[in-house]
C-alpha cells in the first residue's frame, strides 16, 4: 500500500480566477492542456504549483540550508536520511489524461524534459499509479538551463529521482517508500548514503568530504519522522564551482550571489577543519580570474554569452522551448539561436544566452573609455 500524503479538496474555479487577476498566479498551456500556474504561494499552495479542474501538481518547496554541521544538532531531533544533493535543474514529472508531463520548479511544462521524458524514467509507473509525481534533478552537459555538468552525468541528460508526492497531496511519500517504488519500476535515483543519528555525526564528515573530494554538489538530510524535516549542505567544491561558472555572467548577476559564496567557502573549510589551506586559496583565485580572463577574450571577440546545446525528439518541443526561455527564472533577456538541425534521427538545438552587462562593461574598458568610479 502506497501512502505519501492525503488528497485536498478541490479548488473552486472563482478562487483560481481571483489569483489570475491579482497576478498570483498565471494561465498558460501545454499542447492541448490548459493550466494555471503559481507565480507566488498561495492558499497553502507553494509557488510553482500547476492547476487544472480537478489536477493539482503541488509546487516543490524550498529546502533550508544548514550553514554549518552544528546546524545539524540544533535542527534535526531524530535520524535522518543522507542523500546525495544531485546538481541540475528541478522537475516534477505526472500524467494527466493520457500524456505525461514534466514541469520546471516555477511550474511551467518544460518542453524540453516533456520531449525527454521517456528517455528518463519508464512510463508503465503512472499505467500502475496514474496520480503520482516523480520529483527529480535532470542534470548533464545538455541541459537547456544549466551551464556545466554534475560529474555524474558525462554526456547528454540524466534523472535522479529524491521525492514522490501524489497530485493534490501535501507532503511526501517516506524515504524508503520511495526507494521501494523507484526499486519496482527501475527509476534512477540520487546516490543514498544511509541513516545517520544527529546524536552521532561522526559519519557524516567523511560523507561531505568524499563528495568534496569529487567536486559533487552535497547532501540534503531528511529526517525519518512525521515531521519529515530536511536540509541541504553543500560542499567547498560546490561553492568553487558555482562561481566559476556564474563569473562567466560576472556583472549579470546579483554581486551577493558571490559575497555569499565565498562567506560559506570559509565556513565550510572551518567545518571541515582544513588547516592547510594555501590550495583552495589558489582555488578561489582562479575560480574568478580564469573565467574572468575567458570573458576578456570573449569580449575582444564581439560578446560575453553561454552556448547550450540540447538533444530533442520532436523539433516543434524545441521551438517551444525557445518561446518559453524568457519566462524562465535566469534565463530572462536575450537569447539567440545558433541552430537547430536534424542529426541522426534527433533535433539538436544550440542557442546563445547574451550577458549584456558583462558585455558592455568590459567592452567599454577594452575599447578605452574613461570609468568615474
Ligand atoms: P531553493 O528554492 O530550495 O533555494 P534552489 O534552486 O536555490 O532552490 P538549491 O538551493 O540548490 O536550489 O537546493 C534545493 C534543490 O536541490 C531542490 O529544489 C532540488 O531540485 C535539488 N536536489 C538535488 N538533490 C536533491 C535531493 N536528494 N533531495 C531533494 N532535493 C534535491
Amino acid at each position: 500500500m502506497l501512502r505519501g500524503g492525503g488528497r485536498q479538496r478541490v479548488i473552486p474555479e472563482s478562487d483560481i480566477h481571483a489569483a489570475v487577476a491579482e497576478k498570483k498566479a498565471k494561465r498558460e498551456s501545454f499542447g492541448d492542456w490548459a493550466y494555471v500556474r503559481l507565480l507566488h504561494d498561495w492558499h497553502g499552495w507553494p509557488r510553482g504549483t500547476l492547476l487544472a479542474g480537478e489536477v493539482v501538481i503541488p509546487g516543490y518547496p524550498k529546502i533550508g540550508r544548514v550553514q554549518t554541521l552544528s546546524g545539524i544538532l540544533t535542527q534535526f531531533h531524530a535520524p535522518f536520511w543522507v542523500e546525495e544533493k544531485v546538481d541540475g535543474y528541478n522537475v516534477r514529472i505526472f500524467r494527466v489524461g493520457d500524456e505525461i508531463y514534466a514541469a520546471t520548479r516555477g511550474g511551467l511544462v518544460c518542453p524540453f524534459t516533456t520531449d525527454r521524458r521517456a528517455d528518463l524514467v519508464d512510463p508503465t509507473i503512472f499505467s500502475a499509479h496514474p496520480d503520482l509525481i516523480l520529483c527529480g534533478e535532470v542534470t548533464g552537459p545538455e541541459t537547456p538551463y544549466v551551464e556545466g555538468t554534475s560529474p555524474l552525468v558525462p554526456q547528454d541528460i540524466g534523472f535522479f529521482l529524491f521525492d514522490v508526492i501524489r497530485q493534490g497531496g501535501k507532503g511526501f511519500f517516506p524515504v524508503e517508500e520511495r526507494r521501494a517504488l523507484a526499486r519496482s519500476f527501475a527509476l534512477p535515483e540520487v546516490p543514498f548514503y544511509g541513516r545517520i543519528d544527529p546524536k552521532d555525526l561522526r559519519e557524516l564528515p567523511a560523507i561531505v568530504s568524499r563528495l568534496d573530494a569529487q567536486e559533487r554538489e552535497g547532501v540534503v538530510l531528511k529526517e525519518d519522522s512525521l515531521r519529515n524535516f530536511r536540509a541541504k549542505y553543500v560542499t567547498g567544491s560546490a561553492e568553487l564551482s558555482d562561481i566559476a561558472s556564474m563569473t562567466q555572467r560576472y556583472l549579470d548577476v546579483p554581486p551577493e550571489y558571490f559575497t555569499e559564496r565565498v562567506l560559506r567557502l570559509a565556513l565550510f573549510l572551518e567545518d571541515m577543519g582544513v588547516t592547510d589551506r594555501e590550495e583552495w586559496y589558489r582555488r578561489l583565485g582562479k575560480a574568478f580570474l580564469s573565467a574572468l580572463r575567458e570573458r576578456i577574450a570573449a569580449a575582444r571577440q564581439g560578446r560575453c554569452a553561454g552556448s547550450f546545446c540540447c538533444r530533442f525528439h520532436a523539433r516543434e518541443n524545441a521551438l517551444r522551448l525557445l518561446d518559453d526561455l524568457g519566462q524562465i527564472h535566469g534565463h530572462e533577456g536575450e537569447t539567440r539561436l545558433v541552430s537547430l538541425q536534424e542529426e541522426g534521427g534527433s533535433w539538436f538545438l544550440r542557442f546563445e544566452k547574451l550577458y549584456r552587462s558583462t558585455t558592455g562593461f568590459l567592452r567599454n574598458a577594452l575599447g578605452g573609455s574613461l570609468r568615474f568610479d
